[in-house]
């Protein structure tokens, strides 16, 4: 396995990858890796020739009061967790050469980011699609694997990379989760483990509407009252920031379930802010009966 850090080896190898027919594969991560970043590279490695992992914890997406500064780092750890994943190249690029003291150019996508997280996040998207863009152009991948747990970022960057014309397979991968429910990521590891337990408020309120819509409710107030109920109980101090349901491509609102629906939360579980969502697919049919 082999660490690049300069854009223009990165580029070059890129280049002399693709001259040579390889199917590049891209997993783009902040890293402080656990096994959902790592069900990515799998994923990837059995669409590509040679699998790269980028890590970079990208300025540009953290607004000015979040957590750019404690974001965890363990680049050490990471290298042997790709290495042992199936990743061949790791790109660690430097912050001051994505983003030079000149830089301007960014890359909006604009309807689709202005709910859900960009609504309580309003630069985080554009901070998103515009370092995508550019490994995109530095790495120069066939195929690319996102996680749904940050399922409208996967379908921003769907958005970017079909508008863009970038010829690119785009595979968006489930959700990893501990043995208890909750999902995995990277900021689990502020909780203390006396707060460890409220963090699952939002699994738990999820799987009461999955369970809630498996029973025929499919009116989402209803569903929603429920799983705020469900929050308070596991979390009394949590904060919800929004409960969403969506339609799973255009993230427009949806009242009553329907097939291919997206229900999505954002909570601050002690001061750590939480996203999860989980797929409500009922039958076409019986959501129009609702209706
Ligand atoms: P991050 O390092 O948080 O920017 O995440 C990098 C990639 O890993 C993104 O595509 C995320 O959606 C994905 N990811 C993060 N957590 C998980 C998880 N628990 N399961 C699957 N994919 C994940």
């Amino acid at each position: 396995m082999r660490t690049v850090r300069s854009i223009k080896t990165m580029q070059n190898i890129s280049r002399e990858l693709a001259a040579r027919g390889k199917r590049i594969g891209l997993v783009p991560t902040m890293g402080f890796l656990h096994e959902g970043h790592l069900s990515l590279i799998r994923r990837a490695r059995k669409y590509s020739d040679v699998v790269i992992v980028t890590i970079f914890v990208n300025p540009a997406q953290f607004g000015p009061h979040e957590d750019l500064k404690k974001y965890p780092r363990d680049e050490k750890g990471d290298l042997k967790k790709i290495k042992a994943a199936g990743g061949d190249i790791v790109f660690i690029p430097k912050a001051t050469d994505i983003y030079p003291e000149d830089f301007e150019t960014f890359v909006d996508v604009e309807k689709l980011t202005k709910v859900l997280e960009g609504a309580s996040r309003p630069t985080h998207f554009r901070g998103v699609t515009t370092i995508v863009a550019k490994l995109f152009n530095i790495t120069r991948p066939d195929v690319v694997v996102f996680g749904m747990k940050d399922y409208q970022q996967a379908e921003v960057l769907r958005r970017m990379t079909k508008d863009l014309g970038y010829p690119i397979r785009f595979i968006i991968s489930p959700t990893v989760r501990e043995k208890d429910g909750l999902a995995m990521s990277s900021r689990n590891r502020y909780f203390t483990p006396e707060q460890r337990p409220e963090a699952l408020c939002l699994y738990f309120s999820l799987r009461t509407a999955r369970e809630m819509v498996r029973s025929g409710v499919t009116d989402c107030k209803k569903i929603e009252k429920e799983m705020r109920a469900v929050i308070k109980a596991a979390s009394p101090t949590a904060e919800i920031d929004y409960i969403a349901f969506t339609d799973f491509h255009t993230l427009k609102p949806v009242r009553i379930i329907k097939a291919q629906c997206v229900c999505s939360l954002a909570v601050k579980v002690h001061g750590v802010r939480l996203i999860d969502n989980l797929g409500l697919n009922v039958p076409e049919k019986s959501a129009r009966r609702a209706d």
